[in-house]
C-alpha cells in the first residue's frame, strides 16, 4: 500500500477543502400551486410540470388506520 512520505499540513488540508463547500438549492415557484420546487422536476405537491399535471396525487392516505392492515 502507498504510504504518505509525509504530514499534510493543516494548511494543505484546509486548501484541498476550500473546494468542498456545497452550493445552495435554487427553487422556483411552481406555476400551479405556487409552492417551491426544484427546477426542472415535476412539483412534489401537486404533481404538475409544465403547467400539466403529469403525476396523480393521492389526496389522503390514513396511516393510523388499524382495519387497512
Ligand atoms: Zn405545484
Amino acid at each position: 500500500m502507498a504510504v504518505p512520505k509525509s504530514k499534510i499540513t493543516r494548511s494543505k488540508g484546509g486548501m484541498r477543502r476550500a473546494h468542498q463547500a456545497l452550493t445552495a438549492a435554487n427553487p422556483a415557484e411552481c406555476p400551479n400551486c405556487g409552492e417551491l420546487k426544484r427546477p426542472h422536476h415535476v412539483c412534489p405537491s401537486c404533481g404538475h410540470y409544465a403547467e400539466r399535471e403529469v403525476v396523480a396525487i393521492a389526496n389522503e392516505i390514513d396511516f393510523d388506520d388499524e382495519d387497512a392492515a
